[in-house]
């Protein structure tokens, strides 16, 4: 058995999400593999455990544990494939580009909320809005939705994109389009604000708003503009680039953030829209480490908060993966936790992640949390929703 660099072994072998599910929670839990990628010693392809070696890398090891001809038994652990070095901040914060000022500047900060935490359940807030495009945790699924897209298609088919919308995943893939030199046609229903729409048009994208209340309504419209126009339709929804650039990447990154804060946290809560990274880090967090709770935050029944929605108005990963708890919040909630965030702690965070402090808060007022370590997924920042906090100041 030697270890490989993974980008000397080719395995194009594709995988289904549930078997991909299957061989990656076997590896999280167990942490490492116990068998070696067989490659023929002549031609160097890979002829056995060849999906064992896609999952490998769709998770971000550096190095593959190979052997010649027979697969070998040997435990080969995480750190020895290289798992986590996947995550390489730039030290000095120098960047080659706006891409690299991308990935590069993770993991997002990780910050403990000394005021707004409740009767020692200590509050960690994971930044998401300090990701550079949209300011969202959305530029992470813009960034690798479009960078598979263009892996398969090819640069010169991936001129026009479309994508329904509710801000934060249209400017990402817009911001991408920039880069690239495409260009993106931006479907976002009647809920999102005058800003998240002129936003999208400072960003290059066209828009057209439908009188439709929830992005989800609109993939079918979408997808056949996408057909009739030879146009890309990323497809949040549905895309598992989505779900595993979380796992690869945000779940990983609050692995080694827990390690450097010294703590296991007794719960994560998260807010859920696509369910991406919620599910990710579900998935990630209940085979790594079976303890720890995943609480996801919703809006109430018959009410609307920007970023996330019901679970019945239809996701596909949060089914997939354990959650222990949905915390459902109103508007009025989510937008007293955000400025009383602000107030205590001087960080002016967005509505959905309002609704997840309040989630957390209402847990803590309900005796449902004992006293330790929780962790709290921000998806933005505040600014982009002053219009709609106008009416509480
Ligand atoms: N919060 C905000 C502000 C968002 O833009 C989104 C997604 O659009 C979410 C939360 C939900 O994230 P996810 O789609 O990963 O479930």
């Amino acid at each position: 058995m030697y270890l490989e660099d993974v980008n000397r072994v080719i395995c194009e072998e594709e995988l289904e999400l549930e078997e991909f599910l299957d061989i990656v929670g076997e590896i999280l839990r167990s942490g490492g593999v116990d068998k070696t990628i067989v490659v023929d010693s002549r031609s160097g392809e890979v002829i056995e455990n060849k999906k064992l070696c896609a999952a490998l890398k769709k998770i971000g090891v550096i190095r593959l544990p190979v052997s010649h001809q027979v697969s070998e038994t040997i435990f080969i652990p995480l750190e020895h494939l290289g798992f986590f070095e996947d995550i390489k901040p730039s030290k000095y914060r120098v960047f080659m580009d706006t891409e690299e000022l991308l990935y590069r500047n993770w993991p997002t900060p990780l910050v403990k909320l000394r005021k707004s935490s409740i009767n020692g359940r200590v509050a960690w807030a994971k930044l998401e809005g300090f990701n550079p495009w949209s300011m969202s945790v959305k530029d992470r699924i813009g960034w690798y939705m479009f960078k598979k897209s263009l892996e398969k298609s090819g640069k010169e088919n991936i001129r026009m994109l479309v994508e329904a919308t509710s801000t934060n995943t249209g400017l990402a893939i817009a911001a991408m389009c920039t880069i690239y030199g495409s260009k993106l046609r931006a479907y976002i229903p009647s809920t999102v604000s005058t800003t998240g729409e002129i936003l999208l048009k400072i960003f290059g994208a066209d828009v057209i708003r439908s009188p439709k209340s929830l992005t989800v309504e609109l993939i079918d419209e979408v997808e056949d503009v996408a057909k009739k126009q030879s146009a890309i339709h990323l497809n949040q929804f549905y895309n598992d680039a989505n779900f595993e650039v979380h796992l690869r990447y945000t779940a990983k990154e609050l692995e080694l953030q827990i390690r450097e804060a010294g703590i296991i946290p007794k719960a994560i809560f998260g807010g859920l829209g696509t369910s991406g990274h919620l599910s990710a880090i579900a998935f990630y967090f209940k085979n790594r480490f079976k303890e720890v709770k995943i609480y996801g935050v919703v809006p109430k029944q018959g009410t609307f908060i920007q970023g996330i929605r019901r679970i019945e108005s239809g996701m596909k990963w949060v089914h997939k993966v354990e959650i222990d708890k949905i915390v459902e919040i109103s508007p009025d909630e989510a937008a007293k936790a955000v400025l009383e965030i602000v107030r205590n702690d001087g960080i002016f965070v967005g509505l959905s992640s309002g609704a997840v402090y309040a989630a957390y808060k209402k847990m803590v007022e309900n005796k449902e949390l004992e006293e330790g370590d929780y962790i709290l997924i921000f998806p933005d920042m505040g600014f982009k929703y002053v219009e709609q906090l106008s009416k509480y100041i």
